[in-house]
């Protein structure tokens, strides 16, 4: 199974055709509006980038084992929430994983529905978690009249090849006035600048569209969304998660994270943790416009 893909050339913010710049080393970059992509055309099978290792030694390592420190950076997005529109009525999670958020979400919202491509982790948002998770491509879900009140996108846009497309089918299932929230890393901040290529969000194939500030804005804009506030998320790490991403880039900082983690010992590097926050990720809430004016009464 793919999903969809860049072709190489079209910018997927502007629809740019003129040409692009090479950045980032094997990035593309839109001349005209800044946007930032991996340029592929062959987009391997979804099986392949998201098998089990994905989630326990490629890109995290060890979500599962996250847990805790994962369900409180997820009630943080819920308090962030807070502060744009009430937690109430549906909401629905796309790139839902293995449905801790939805677990949390389910304690404010009268329903939770979450997506993802990944069979296993759905499987166990289902099975363990007792959530309503549906596996499968979300460009080609029905969801019938469904309509929610909310819809989140933590840590998924940067995957998404085509992730306009996404955006306007979230607003099509949003109601009007109802909100999108989204995390993802934000390639215009100080600490991505400053890291370059090295930047600890850049890692094709799994990570394939860049945004920044102003590019996540203008996408949601033409996708039906005004953005009503833009601010950064903060995550709740172990000591072990730190260590083991570090240990998971290899390098001088790798082999000192292994050193540091084999002399701590795996239990109390699980035992502390702290709140970390580099300004690089963005928590962006939107509000999707109405799409009928309503009538005025005199
Ligand atoms: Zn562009």
């Amino acid at each position: 199974m793919t999903i969809g893909g860049h072709d190489g050339v079209t910018c997927s913010v502007c629809s740019n055709t003129n040409g692009h710049e090479c950045v980032l080393g094997n990035l593309n970059r839109c001349p005209m509006c800044g946007f930032v992509w991996y340029p592929i055309t062959d987009y391997p099978a979804v099986s392949l980038l998201y098998e089990d290792a994905y989630f326990a030694g490629t890109e995290y390592p060890d979500y599962l084992g996250q847990e805790n420190a994962l369900r409180k950076s997820m009630r943080r997005h819920l308090s962030q929430m807070a502060r744009f529109s009430p937690l109430e009525g549906k909401l629905l999670e796309v790139g839902c994983a293995y449905g801790l958020f939805l677990d949390e979400a389910r304690l404010h919202f009268d329903q939770v529905v979450g997506v993802d491509v990944c069979a296993n982790p759905v499987s166990h948002a289902c099975k363990q978690i007792g959530v309503d998770a549906r596996c499968g491509n979300f460009l080609r879900m029905e969801f019938g009249a469904q309509r929610f009140n909310v819809v989140c996108l933590w840590d998924t846009i940067e995957h998404l090849p085509t992730p306009g497309d996404f955006l306007k089918k979230a607003a099509e299932l949003i109601v009007d006035g109802g909100m999108l929230y989204i995390t993802t890393g934000d390639i215009s901040a100080a600490v991505a600048r400053m890291r370059g290529r090295h930047w600890r969000q850049i890692h094709p194939p799994t990570h394939v569209s860049y945004f920044s500030r102003e590019t996540l804005s203008k996408l949601l804009r033409l996708s039906g969304f005004t953005v009503v506030g833009i601010e950064t998320a903060s995550y709740y790490h172990t000591l072990f998660n730190i260590l083991a991403s570090i240990r998971l880039r290899r390098g001088v900082f790798g082999g000192v994270a292994s050193g540091l983690l084999s002399m701590l010992g795996e239990g109390l590097a699980r035992r502390f943790g702290i709140w970390l926050n580099l300004g690089d990720i963005m928590f962006v809430a939107a509000r999707r416009i109405p799409t009928t004016i309503p009538s005025r009464t005199q």
